[in-house]
């Protein structure tokens, strides 16, 4: 080890005791002093069933860059800045360089991680929904992003992308939703032909004959009053999504905007309800200062 290497202050990035082997699933496992990178160390493990060593993965393993620096990168971009101007930002305070290929590729990674971990959170909402749909530019094509609000607790519900403004977005809109939360009792639409049965249809079965129960308000007169309301509820995804407009391939927007509804749910403090709106769905996550770290490692520990 060079001079300069013995020199170095570690810091110890070790958050998680693991109960059993990752390999062999066996729980006779000691501690084997600590696996050293460039600025870190982590604990290491030693299974005594299977003789291997082993660390925990925490959601971090295997990167370069340090977990600070690419949970910032996820925040600014996430807050409004572009790929590269993030990328432009970080590298005037950092020695180890970062392009914009490299931020979306975390934005892909991480939000394979916390996607299972939110969606498995159990939601207590107002049960009036609020539908419309977005225009998105992708590849020089017009693209959409259908999406659904819970109008109390302005929690994001389902989205979906569609490269057509018809009835499969519509559909595929409302088959998340039943997916994702209870039976509404009332939805509000704009006049979009698509949405005239969808509503009626996903909830359709023998017990809940059509048209029952579910309350469906189509606007169509762009000067009523409601429609104010629909817009301010939505206001907040269509300034950040315009900023995005511009995306390359369908495939990554898709993701982009996954992780964007992630950042809507549970990180933004929604300033309409002085919290997040998971918050006020009832999912209390407690992530304390480094909002992302934190549900990351959440997401991790409940995979
Ligand atoms: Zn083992």
């Amino acid at each position: 080890m060079s001079n300069k290497n013995s020199n170095r202050v570690y810091k110890d990035e070790s958050y998680f005791k693991p109960e059993k082997c990752p390999l062999c699933e066996s729980e006779e496992i000691i501690k084997w002093g600590f696996r050293y990178n460039c600025t870190t160390k982590k604990r290491r493990y030693k299974c005594n069933s299977c003789k291997k060593l082993f660390v925990v993965d925490d959601g971090f393993s295997k990167c370069k860059k340090k977990r600070e620096m690419i949970t910032a990168c996820l925040d600014l971009y996430m807050n409004g800045m572009s790929l590269r101007k993030v990328a432009t930002h970080v590298n005037q305070f950092s020695d180890k360089e970062v392009s914009h290929m490299s931020i979306l590729r975390w934005i892909r990674r991480y939000v394979m991680t916390i996607k299972p971990f939110t969606n498995s959170l159990n939601l207590n909402l107002s049960g009036v929904y609020h539908a419309d749909e977005i225009y998105i530019k992708c590849n020089k094509e017009q693209h959409y992003l259908f999406d659904l609000i819970d109008k109390e607790t302005r929690f994001l519900v389902a989205t979906h992308y569609a490269k057509e403004k018809g009835l499969d977005g519509a559909k595929g809109l409302f088959r998340k939703t039943r997916q994702r939360a209870e039976k509404p009792l009332c939805v509000y639409t704009d006049g979009l032909q698509a949405y005239v049965n969808v509503v009626s249809d996903t909830w359709y079965s023998n017990k809940n004959p059509r048209k029952k129960g579910i309350e469906h308000i189509r606007i169509i007169d762009r000067h009523d009053y409601r429609n104010n309301m629909i817009e301010r509820i939505q206001g907040t995804i269509r300034e950040r999504v315009k900023v995005m407009r511009g995306f390359k391939n369908p495939k990554s927007a898709e993701q982009i905007l996954e992780m964007f509804v992630i950042w809507y749910n549970f990180l933004r403090v929604h300033q309409g309800i002085g919290m997040t709106p998971a918050q006020k769905a009832g999912i209390e996550l407690k992530l304390g200062k480094d909002k992302w770290l934190n549900l990351v490692y959440r997401s991790k520990i409940q995979a």
